[in-house]
């Protein structure tokens, strides 16, 4: 027998059996479809047994006598229908005649058509094609539709599906509620594949129960469920999800909610989908608070966020980034000792726009390197100006993200920049911070070296807010420590300065410089005078300035 994957058209070739005890009926048969199919051949039904249990995974059709010793035709079909591995085979009984009891009791038994003999060539290969292209269909909506896994829909079913309700049912109030594992690699990684399949089994099973008044489940992403169920007026009936993933796999397994009350019935369902995940995102990392509702500000602030990226790439081209600079005054000379420059986003729609906003958005989707280079550019042109005016020069301080180390050749562009704006690199400085150094160790401080040695200074910006750790500064090469202003404020309101005490005996230990972010008052001036540090950056002094203001201040 010739085995070929495709047949002359083009199309894949299937598999076909032939159970059949007559050697002329069988002949016959195989050269009508040999054209088109690969075929196999039985000579009675226990040879053609033989033949399903070896080869059913692949075989698109049995063409099957009723009439055989051994094993006939009827005892195939209940033998065959006795393991439901072999339901995908479709069956299509040859008859002599047409005898009606035989062909009801093959439809009894399973079998999907008939084609009565003697053969007819045309009728016969058009039949099989049909059998096997429906059932071929309905195999592929079967997949499309569930998720065999944890039996709710597919994704990409209840998408379809809800819509389709929703559309149809103007008048109902639903909430979608989403699940998600938010530590779902973690588990995976530690129990393995099938443990954490076995989990997500046990978990839609138990969400279906514990969820009122369920319309429809579907596994929407690996770990994340969504469920529409009929709107409930009051919310306590979430408390029942807290104990719904007891007992399962790890007791650290972290299971959140999010969920849209009344869904609108004209909005995708994929886009509810998000909302309920974007709730869900806002307790993800807080403990002990496992559900959270899309609301009103939260939608708001998706919009925005929305309109920001959209925007973002425009309004870099129309220069509607603005840099400020926020003197730092020297506390040794008592002068102006240098700036830092802080970009601000003059929003046509939005207005003002604070970076504390986008900035964070920029790290997500990337596009904080291109605006860190804007900054840095408009920095060496500030420095220019106030040169070309004779005004005094100060050094400029610029934030480099911790996402711009994945530059290849950060060290290299800075330093184009620099040089294409006739900018002496000692008057620019890079505030980094210390995220950057646990990210990626080697290469912050490779690329940090290399700006250093080609005559840049580092700022260590933020120190004491988060995890500062003694391991950074000792690695980091730096020149300059910044306390951040946390430690600052709280030193002033509990009027203990020892912790900002000792972060400034550290830097000397180090040879650091120090700069004290966030003052704003004359006490805390005064108190940081005592202490050694060498320069003072907040209110107190001077806010971040506009490029005019700035220029008027250090004149
Ligand atoms: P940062 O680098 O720690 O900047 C200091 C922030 O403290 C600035 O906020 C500044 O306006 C504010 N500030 C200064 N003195 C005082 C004070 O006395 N009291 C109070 N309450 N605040 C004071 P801003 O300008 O809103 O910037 C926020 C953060 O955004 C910055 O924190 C920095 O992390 C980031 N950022 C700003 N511009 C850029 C940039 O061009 N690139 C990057 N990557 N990040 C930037
Ligand atoms: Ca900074
Ligand atoms: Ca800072």
């Amino acid at each position: 027998m010739g085995y070929s994957a495709k047949s002359d058209s083009g199309k894949p070739r299937r598999n076909v059996l032939i159970v059949e005890d007559n050697d002329v009926n069988r002949e016959m048969l195989h050269s009508i479809l040999a054209d088109e199919f690969n075929v196999l051949e039985a000579k009675d039904g226990l040879e053609g047994l033989e033949q399903l249990r070896q080869n059913y995974s692949s075989l698109s059709l049995v063409l099957l006598d009723v009439y055989m010793p051994r094993c006939d035709g009827f005892e195939f079909l209940r033998q065959k229908r006795s393991d439901e591995r072999f339901d995908s085979v479709p069956v299509i009984v040859t008859t002599a005649s047409d005898l009606r009891e035989d062909e009801i009791e093959c439809l009894r038994l399973g079998a999907n058509d008939f084609v009565v003999k003697p053969y007819n060539v045309e009728i016969i290969v058009n039949r099989v094609n049909n059998i096997i292209h429906l059932r071929e269909s309905a195999s592929i909506v079967n997949q499309l539709t569930w998720d065999h896994l944890t039996e709710l829909y597919s994704g990409e079913f209840f998408y379809r599906y809800m819509h389709d309700f929703l559309s149809s049912s103007q008048a109902g109030a639903y909430d979608m509620v989403c699940s998600d594992i938010t530590n779902f690699k973690a588990l995976s990684d530690r129990y393995g594949k099938a443990n954490c399949d076995r989990m997500l089994q046990e978990l839609a099973k138990r969400l279906s129960f514990t969820l009122p008044d369920v319309v429809a489940g579907g596994r929407i992403a690996n770990s994340t469920f969504a469920f529409l169920i009929e709107h409930q007026d009051s919310r306590s009936w979430t408390d029942a999800l807290m104990g719904v993933s007891h007992g399962l796999i790890a007791t650290n397994m972290s299971l959140k909610f999010g969920i849209v009350e009344n869904v609108n019935h004209g909005l995708a369902v994929s886009l509810t989908c998000d909302r309920a995940v974007t709730a869900l995102e806002q307790v993800r990392e807080t403990f002990g608070v496992s559900v959270a509702w899309y609301t009103e500000d939260l939608h708001a602030r998706q919009v925005r966020e929305h309109v920001i990226v959209e925007t973002m790439e425009q309004a870099l081209a129309e220069k509607q980034f603005i840099v400020y600079y926020q003197p730092k005054y020297d506390l040794h000379t008592g002068e102006t000792g240098g700036a830092e420059a802080l970009v601000r986003w003059i929003h046509p729609e939005l207005g003002f726009v604070r970076p504390d906003f986008f900035i964070p958005l920029f790290e997500r989707n990337g596009f904080i390197t291109n605006l860190d280079f804007y900054v840095l550019e408009e920095a060496c042109k500030e420095i220019v100006r106030c040169r070309e005016q004779g005004l005094r020069v100060v050094p400029i301080s610029v934030n480099v993200s911790r996402l711009d180390f994945d530059t290849a050749d950060l060290a290299q562009q800075i330093a184009q920049i620099a040089n294409r704006c006739g900018v002496d690199h000692s008057l620019l400085h890079i505030e980094i911070t210390e995220t950057a150094y646990t990210d990626n160790p080697d290469l912050v401080v490779a690329a940090l070296q290399e700006l250093r040695d080609d005559g840049f200074v580092i700022e260590l910006d933020d120190f004491g807010s988060g995890y500062s750790s003694l391991a950074s500064l000792n690695m980091l090469p730096l020149d300059v420590m910044k306390l951040d202003m946390s430690i600052i404020r709280q030193a002033a309101s509990l009027d203990d300065y020892r912790i900002v005490r000792s972060a400034i005996q550290m830097a000397g230990f180090l040879d650091l410089k120090t700069v004290a972010e966030g003052v704003e008052t004359e006490e805390e001036t005064q108190r940081l005078r005592e202490l050694g540090c060498d320069m003072i950056q907040g209110y107190y002094f001077a806010k971040p300035l506009e490029q005019k203001q700035f220029e008027e201040y250090v004149s």
